[in-house]
């Protein structure tokens, strides 16, 4: 193995080793499928089953795995194969990558590389090769800032409506940052095991806003015609409430940009803004202006539905058989911890302070190209093609991310 991936893997070893170093249990690991993914060989060990937690830390310490996962579902036998397992339950699991939600900065950290002619470009991965369509691609990411505070943004809606919308407690949502650019949310209660996919589909449409009475009716043409007879109106409950007070929100702030930006054409919504708020918005008469018609009502309200409705990757919610990774070990690309923190705290958790590693020694390495970053209290770079001596945490992120080897 060349010399930086000896480095990391040097580094992984310690963590995995070190008696001192915290890795929760895992609730009830004898009805799990733990799995990991060979640090050297590259291949995925499935179908594990510790009967007791301290031997899956000692598998841990002595096999050195790049990532670790367990099944969110429960099973009689989870060391046997998939149809043999028997299916207990699941846990509830949401996950918010910075992958699939929109960002300013629009990526243009990450770069691709296609398997199959070499094609190379900077920003969001495409579906398709603009040069050969091939679907494979090499990518170098990046866990940016920008990117972090919008997967932040995505988890705080998604935890409004697991709270107020669905009444789990605080104590019942266990907040994770992901070790890459991304954070998981796991419900354990009792109540959710029997979920099976379909009921989970539904919550996956609820939170991503799909399928609203109000809004998801007729196509378009038919919608012309009968919305002339119909009433808008909503409720104080749910989404009702949400769209409320997002088109409140939206009316005292917007500007002509703004409308635009919904797809609204007509200005009738700036002029006398606090009168609209509180005839429409407040009072319910949504009809009460004159210039302002169900149409824009509809338009308005959808517009606010994508704004508040959360970016999750809906694929993990679904499946009932997710592996997700396990609290407190390392994530491969990043060398980052995957770190729970409270609810609460989801602003304020910094995970470029809360989720390093390693904490002692540096070491040289030559990097070839990495932005300004923050890492354990220190910002660093931006480095080009140059020697530096970095803290282990930093030098182990940019090797793990292909933008440094380890330097003599
Ligand atoms: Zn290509
Ligand atoms: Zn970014």
């Amino acid at each position: 193995m060349e010399a930086s991936r000896e480095f990391v893997y040097q580094k992984f070893t310690e963590y995995y080793q070190d008696p001192s170093t915290l890795i929760p249990a895992t609730t009830m690991p004898e009805q799990r499928e733990f799995a990991y993914l060979m640090f050297k060989e590259r291949f995925m060990v499935r179908h594990r089953r510790f009967a007791e937690f301290k031997n899956l830390r000692s598998a841990l310490a002595e096999t050195v795995p790049s990532d670790v996962y367990h099944s969110c579902a429960y099973y009689e036998n989870p060391d046997f194969d998939m149809d043999k397992k028997g299916w207990l339950g699941a846990d509830l699991v949401f996950d918010i990558d910075a992958d699939h939600i929109p960002t300013n900065c629009d990526k243009i950290h990450d770069e691709f590389t296609c398997t199959k002619c070499g094609f190379s470009c900077r920003g969001i991965i495409p579906e398709t090769c603009p040069a050969c369509e091939a679907t494979k691609f090499e990518a170098k990411t990046w866990p940016c800032e920008l990117c972090i505070q919008s997967a932040r943004d995505e988890t705080a809606k998604l935890l409004d409506m697991l709270e107020n919308d669905f009444g789990f407690s605080q104590d019942d949502l266990h907040v994770y940052f992901s070790g890459h650019r991304g954070y998981h949310v796991h419900i354990e209660n009792e109540a959710v095991r029997s979920l099976d996919a379909m009921a989970r589909k539904e919550i996956v449409d609820y939170v991503t806003g799909l399928g609203l009475g109000i809004l998801d009716k007729e196509p378009e043409e038919k919608r012309g015609k009968s919305v002339a007879s119909k009433k808008f109106s909503l409720h104080n409950f749910g989404w009702n409430r949400r769209l409320k007070l997002g088109m409140q929100n939206f009316l005292l702030n917007a500007t002509k940009e703004d409308l635009k930006k919904a797809g609204i054409r007509n200005n009738a919504l700036l002029k006398n803004r606090e009168t609209i708020i509180k005839r429409c918005i407040n009072e319910g008469r949504w009809e009460s202006i004159n210039d302002v018609s169900v149409q824009t009502w509809l338009k308005l309200a959808e517009y606010i539905r994508d704004s508040q409705s959360s970016k999750i990757d809906t694929v993990v919610t679904t499946d009932i058989h997710r592996l997700i990774r396990m609290n407190g070990t390392l994530h491969g690309k990043t060398g980052l911890k995957k770190v729970e923190f409270p609810a609460k705290n989801l602003q304020t958790f910094d995970p470029f302070t809360g989720a390093v590693a390693f904490k002692k020694g540096t070491t040289k390495v030559l990097v070839s190209d990495a932005p300004e970053f923050r890492l354990g209290g220190e910002t660093l770079g931006p480095y080009k093609n140059q020697t530096v001596e970095l803290p282990v945490a930093a030098a182990v992120m940019l090797i793990c991310k292909r933008r440094a080897v380890v330097a003599n």
